[in-house]
C-alpha cells in the first residue's frame, strides 16, 4: 500500500507524534510506502486566497472554485499545493493524524483540505460521492481526544453529554473522504490520551498497529450510495442504510 499520513500537531513528542512514527515504522517494515506531511513542521500555509494560484481567471472578483477549474486547466496552482495534491494522488490510503479541536479538525489541516481538495481536481463536474475522484482508495481519521475512556462509550455516545463521535466525525469522513470518492474505514481513537497511564498509550500504540496492518481487509463504513437516493436527493424508502 501507498500510505500518505496529513499529520497535524505542534509537538513532536506528543502523542500523536508517536502515533504517526510508529506507523511510519510498522507500514514500512510490512513493506508498504509511507509519505507524511507534518503540516506543522512544514510551516504549511492554511489560508485559503489567491495564494493558491499562480493564474488567474478573474482579477476582479475571487470565487475560489472558478479560480481551481481555471488553474486546473492551465497548471496553476501553488507549488505547495501542487505537492500536496500529488501526494494526494500517489495514495491508496489517506490517514488524517490529528487531536480532536472544538470537536473537529485542527484549523492547520482544515485548511489544507480547503486548499489543496480543489474543484476541477478533486470533485466537481458530477465527480462525487460514489463517482468521486478517488473511487477505490481508502482513507481514515486517527485521532486522539481529552475526554472519553477507553472505548466509545460514556461521554461521546449516542446519549452521552457530548454526543456521538460517529456524528460528531461524519462532517469529515462523509462530507470530506466520501464526499471525494473514498471508502472511509472506521476512525481509530486514543481516548484521553493526555490522562491515559503509559500502559494504555503502549497498547493503543499496539492497537493502531493492529488497524494498520489490516487496513486490507477492514470493512468501510456502510454509507448508502448515490442510488439509494431519489432526484431530490433523498433516501429512498426503500433504502434501509445507515448514515454514519
Ligand atoms: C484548542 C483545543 C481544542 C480541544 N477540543 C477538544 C474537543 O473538542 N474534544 C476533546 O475531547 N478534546 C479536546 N481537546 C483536547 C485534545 O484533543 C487533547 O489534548 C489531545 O487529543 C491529546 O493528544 P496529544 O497528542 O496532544 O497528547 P499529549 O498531551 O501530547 O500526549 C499525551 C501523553 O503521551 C505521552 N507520549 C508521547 N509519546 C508516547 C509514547 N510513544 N508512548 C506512550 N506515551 C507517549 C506524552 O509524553 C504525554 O504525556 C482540545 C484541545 C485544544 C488545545
Amino acid at each position: 500500500m501507498k500510505v500518505f499520513i496529513v499529520h497535524a500537531h505542534a509537538e513532536p513528542q506528543s502523542f500523536n507524534g508517536a502515533l504517526t512514527r510508529h506507523a511510519k515504522t510498522v507500514l514500512e517494515a510490512a513493506g508498504h510506502e509511507v509519505k507524511i506531511s507534518d503540516l506543522y513542521a512544514m510551516n504549511f500555509d492554511p489560508l485559503s486566497d489567491r495564494r493558491n494560484f499562480t493564474s488567474i481567471k478573474n482579477p476582479d472578483y475571487y470565487r475560489q472554485q472558478t479560480e481551481e477549474a481555471y488553474a486546473n486547466e492551465v497548471n496553476g496552482f501553488a507549488p505547495d499545493i501542487v505537492a500536496e495534491m500529488e501526494k494526494l494522488e500517489w495514495c491508496d490510503v489517506l490517514i488524517f493524524q490529528f487531536p480532536l479541536w472544538w470537536f473537529s479538525l485542527p484549523a492547520i489541516l482544515k485548511g489544507w483540505v480547503d486548499r489543496v481538495f480543489a474543484f476541477g481536481r478533486v470533485y466537481g463536474g458530477g465527480k462525487w460521492y460514489d463517482n468521486g475522484v478517488f473511487q477505490g482508495k481508502k482513507a481514515m481519521l486517527s485521532l486522539t481526544t481529552g475526554g472519553g475512556d477507553s472505548s466509545i462509550k460514556g461521554i461521546y455516545s449516542e446519549t452521552g453529554l457530548n454526543g456521538s463521535i460517529h456524528n460528531i466525525l461524519f462532517p469529515i469522513n462523509h462530507g470530506i473522504f466520501r464526499f471525494v470518492g473514498f471508502d472511509v474505514l472506521p476512525p481509530f481513537i486514543a481516548w484521553g490520551a493526555s490522562r491515559a497511564s503509559d500502559e494504555k498509550r503502549q497498547a493503543y500504540l499496539e492497537e493502531y498497529q493492529q488497524r494498520l496492518l489490516t487496513i486490507p481487509e477492514t470493512q468501510a463504513i456502510a454509507y448508502p450510495s448515490l442510488k439509494d437516493y431519489d432526484e431530490n436527493f433523498e433516501l429512498k424508502q426503500s433504502a434501509s442504510v445507515k448514515q454514519n
